[in-house]
């Protein structure tokens, strides 16, 4: 336990508004900030964009001003220490960090600073806390009073459970055994009750304070659609959609990843590939390009994206199904950081759940672990197949209830949250119990008759009655259901098994050519006793949707959206481009992503103030002390010449 000393309440205010110019905490940081800032530890759950990182700077800040010293933050993302430092520096705040792009002369600047009580705060991957060296360290600051508090950024490393698993940080639980008067705070954007537990043991906060925050994301619209050809269906979603604008495309395989990448260049768009194999310096430079430029498309694995904190990623793409929904909301949750409308598009189809299935089959894990992993698949399945709310579903899986938006047709009975492809556009519902019954009872008859099972293609070939060469040679067309389902097309079939696998009455067996063996879950569908009801396998193009300057409508829990360039006068707007294109130049010279210096947000408010003196840029959202003295004089002459 550690001791709870009460720092003033106005302290962590006073510092958000002078060191980062934001006039006040947002949801659960006040109390996370109080809490952490008089000593106390604390767990927080808060969802990608939440504003996770000033939960920990605030108080980091505080107690240094209250001479306790440095704040060590534990991060296990080295290629973007770098800019997490920066971002700190502009702000004013004295911050290093410690990791292997290090050489030695630099390490020991660094300790020297450290020792020097220079330092806010130390950024470090969790290896180093294994490292002899870093351990004394620590204890000469402690030894000192001087070691103030330990932020553990991305705490769901720790858990198997979670989607980024990593050994290191089961290390971590040396911080509490040997320094346990030191407060903690873990933070995470994603843990379902699972996730959650193992975190707490693993890192040992059972004393800790939980903080959850609403996992809903109000400004992103989700839209999963029936995969045709993947390709053509998410070029059209970008050229429709999104033109010149920032996103991140999801593949499942390198191989995938490269290919796409190419077909979108070649498709005129600005796209870069980003996966494990490829060499260091080309991710990282490909990395670097998309944090930097404006309007670039990551085409990538899951490799790509933990600790990415652009906010302007205007879209997030899957074009092969994630395996969980831990992972799909993580990797979604990276667009619309700035509060801005974005868009998380999925293409889902028969083959990304054989495939997922067979990836677990095929994977060495015990079966316990195997069973966990078919149950978090399942739900995702289910939000795939979904004929209601996506976010209601999204929300009720991390435990949480939608409260729904307002719905200005009344006409819906179900949860609605106005800003997903169900809600805006309610799917065709068919009733495919009869189809079901059809292949199911197909399935099992080949089963009986030949003693073998067979694959999706086969079985549909038989209900739709087609007289193929491996139909003779099993003599399948003297089945009772052959041709009964003629009046069925493929794409339906196709989604009926896709839904009856999802509902577990079917089982793609991986190991045997993908042949379908029922499962307990048939029996009640087979007897009529259980309905199917699917969304229709449209033939209609999906609709165009524009977002942008569209504004989520999402009552009050939705946050301020910036305020758009687009809503700028003439004037207005030639100051935002001249702004920009400076901005652009100091972000270069500092070797740092643009909205590091400032975010689109706080150049477009600039820009509508007009300002003709530096009092006219206090309390523009975004704008600290530091960065007021370092560029307030720069801002105005640039924003004054340009109109
Ligand atoms: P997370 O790590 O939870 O994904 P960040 O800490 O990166 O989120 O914050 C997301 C964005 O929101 C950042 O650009 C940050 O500057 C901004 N932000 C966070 N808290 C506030 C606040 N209280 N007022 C204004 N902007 C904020
Ligand atoms: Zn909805």
């Amino acid at each position: 336990m550690t001791t709870v000393d009460h720092a003033p309440a106005r302290v962590p205010l006073a510092i958000l508004q002078e060191v980062f110019g934001y006039p006040a905490f947002r949801g659960q940081q006040a109390a996370v900030v109080d809490h952490v800032t008089s000593g106390g530890d604390a767990l927080v759950l808060m969802p990608t964009g939440g504003g996770k990182s000033l939960c920990y700077q605030v108080p980091a800040i505080a107690r240094q001003r209250a001479g306790r010293g440095v704040t060590l933050v534990i991060s296990p993302l080295i290629a973007l220490m770098h800019d997490q430092v920066g971002a700190l520096d502009e702000a004013g705040v004295p911050a290093a960090f410690l990791n292997s792009t290090l050489d030695w002369e630099q390490t020991k600047e660094v300790e020297r600073k450290l020792l020097a009580g220079q330092l806010t705060l130390l950024y470090a991957a969790p290896e180093r806390i294994s490292t002899p060296r870093f351990l004394g360290l620590l204890d000469t600051l402690h030894a000192h009073g001087k070691l103030s508090l330990f932020a553990i950024d991305e705490a769901h490393c720790v858990s198997q459970w979670g989607h980024d698993f990593r050994p290191e940080y089961r290390a971590l639980t040396v911080l509490h055994e040997r320094w346990p008067s030191v407060p903690r705070i873990a933070l995470t954007a994603t843990a379902d009750d699972t996730t959650r537990a193992d975190i707490v043991e693993r890192l040992q906060l059972q004393e800790s304070q939980q903080f959850v925050s609403s996992f809903d994301r109000p400004n992103i619209r989700y839209t999963i659609v029936e995969k045709k050809d993947p390709t053509t269906q998410l070029l059209r979603f970008i050229q429709n959609e999104h033109t010149d604008e920032s996103g991140i495309v999801y593949c499942q395989s390198r191989r995938r990843v490269e290919e796409l990448a190419q077909t979108l260049c070649e498709a005129g768009l600005d796209a870069m590939p980003y996966h494990a194999g490829l060499p260091a310096a080309e991710r990282q430079a490909n990395q670097d390009r998309f944090l930097r430029d404006e309007g670039v498309i990551m085409v990538a694995t899951i490799a790509f994206g933990m600790g990415i904190d652009k906010p302007d990623v205007r879209f997030v793409a899957h074009i092969d199904m994630p395996k969980n929904i831990e992972g799909y909301y993580q990797e979604t949750g990276r667009a619309g950081r700035d509060g801005g409308p974005a868009q998380a598009w999925m293409a889902y189809g028969l083959q990304d759940v054989v495939n997922q299935r067979r990836m677990i089959d095929e994977s060495p894990a015990e079966d316990a672990f195997k069973q966990i992993m078919v149950r978090k698949l399942d739900a995702l399945l289910g939000l795939a197949e979904a004929i209601d709310c996506r976010r209601a579903r999204l929300l009720a899986y991390f435990g949480e209830q939608m409260v729904p938006a307002k719905d200005p047709s009344g006409a819906h009975t179900q949860p609605y949250c106005g800003n997903c492809d169900n809600c805006l556009q309610p799917p065709d519902v068919w009733d495919a119990t009869d189809c079901a019954r059809k292949l199911l009872s197909t399935i099992y008859r080949v089963q009986q008759m030949s003693g073998i099972g067979f694959g999706a293609g086969h079985i549909m070939d038989i209900v739709r009655g087609k007289s193929t060469d491996k139909m003779k040679q099993f003599g399948h067309e003297e089945l009772s259901t052959f041709g009964l389902g003629a009046e069925f097309s493929e794409p339906q079939l196709r989604g009926v098994l896709r839904q009856l696998i999802a509902v577990g009455a079917l089982h793609v067996d991986a190991q045997a050519f993908n042949t379908l063996r029922l499962l307990d879950g048939a029996r009640p569908i087979l007897r009529g006793e259980q309905p199917v009801r699917l969304r229709a396998a449209s033939a209609k193009p999906e609709r165009a949707r524009k977002v942008r300057g569209e504004r989520a409508e999402r009552g009050s829990r939705s946050r301020a959206t910036p305020p758009a360039a687009a809503e700028l006068d003439a004037a207005g707007q030639a100051r935002f481009t001249a702004l920009k294109a400076w901005r652009g130049e100091v972000a270069r010279e500092h070797n740092l992503p643009a909205y590091v210096i400032f975010h689109d947000a706080t150049l477009a408010a600039i820009a509508a103030r007009d300002p003709q003196s530096s009092a006219d840029l206090q309390g523009v959202t975004g704008i600290g002390a530091t960065k007021l003295e370092r560029y307030g004089e720069e801002v105005l002459r640039v924003s004054r010449q340009a109109g």
